[in-house]
């Protein structure tokens, strides 16, 4: 059991003695991969789609493994939640981005907006807006630059003591997005006591734009209402030329996707920004 856990790396599987060993593998692993350094950030660029230019990026984590190479979020995200480590994991991702935010200001010398996604369990944590305040002190990244993402699911979990502190947020001056929006069970009616300002629309819904119907009609609808809220709205998942053309056609102002480029490492991502700044 232990061999095969080691040669392919899979978290989850229907034995449940192996599930346990894996999950302790993993988590001690984690660990170590906090201690030694092995996360990195890559940056997907957020695009105006009118201009077509780049107003700001998602962060996203990876795992350099000394085994097993660039580990995918998908695949650790989930054991750093139920370990607690995405505490700290979180805490490294937050400062990193904001860090390399600010750097990426600097060398722009205009607005540059960088987005971070929070866990559940971030949020919770009672020394959070303690966290990001240091946070921003330390790296001198204005609140205003930094949007935090929620997922509609981890705002369902506890949503009265979720809401205060989304508030205790944004009076810190820090932008908020629903993440994945449209796969939860969110109401339009809870969706209104939220203190929020993006909605990301869930790449499910634009992955067969423009040829489907119904989600030809569902993306067009919650941008729509999105618009009448004022609220920003981002689309997910942006690949091809048609999808792009669909979505500013009906109003997007906003989308992330492959088609304008896939998360970069730092480096990259700023050659990129450059490169588009003198274009
Ligand atoms: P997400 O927040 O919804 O991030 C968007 C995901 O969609 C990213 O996957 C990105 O690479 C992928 N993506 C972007 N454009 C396209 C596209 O055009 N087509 C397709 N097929 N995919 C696209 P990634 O980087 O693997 O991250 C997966 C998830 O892991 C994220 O989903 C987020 O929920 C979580 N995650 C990533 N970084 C962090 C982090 O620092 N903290 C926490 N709590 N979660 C994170
Ligand atoms: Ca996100
Ligand atoms: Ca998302
Ligand atoms: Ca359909």
């Amino acid at each position: 059991a232990k061999d095969k856990g080691r040669n392919s790396f899979q978290f989850y599987t229907a034995d449940m003695n192996l599930a346990v060993e894996q999950r302790l593998t993993i988590e001690r692993e984690l660990r170590q991969a906090l201690r030694f350094g092995q996360f990195e950030l890559y940056y997907q660029p957020l695009i105006d789609l009118g201009t077509e230019k780049i107003v700001g990026a998602e962060a996203l984590v990876r795992w350099n493994h000394p085994v097993h190479g660039m580990v995918s979020p998908a695949d650790f995200i989930p054991a750093a939640e139920e370990s607690g480590l995405i505490v700290p994991l979180g805490k490294w991702v937050l400062k990193t981005a904001c860090y390399q935010a600010k750097g990426i200001q600097k060398a722009l010398a205009r607005d540059f907006k960088i987005s971070v996604n929070l866990s559940a369990r971030q949020l919770n944590e009672p020394d959070f807006i303690t966290t990001l305040e240091r946070c921003l002190r330390e790296t001198g990244l204005a609140a205003a630059s930094l949007e935090l993402e929620v997922t509609e699911s981890t705002l369902m979990v506890d949503a009265e003591n979720v809401i205060p502190r989304l508030e205790q947020l944004r009076q810190k001056g820090c932008s908020l997005a629903i993440d994945d929006f449209g796969t939860g069970y969110s109401s339009l009616s809870y969706l209104k006591r939220l203190p929020i300002n993006s909605l990301k629309v869930d790449r499910s819904f634009v992955k067969d734009l423009p040829e489907d119907e119904e989600d030809r009609a569902i993306t067009s609808l919650i941008v729509a209402m999105a618009n009448s809220l004022h609220y920003k709205v981002v689309v997910e998942g942006v690949e091809t030329k048609e999808q792009h053309e669909f979505l500013s056609g009906c109003g997007c102002h906003y989308g992330q996707g492959f088609l304008y480029s896939r998360p970069l490492p730092a480096d990259h991502f700023i050659a990129l920004l450059f490169a588009d700044d003198n274009d």
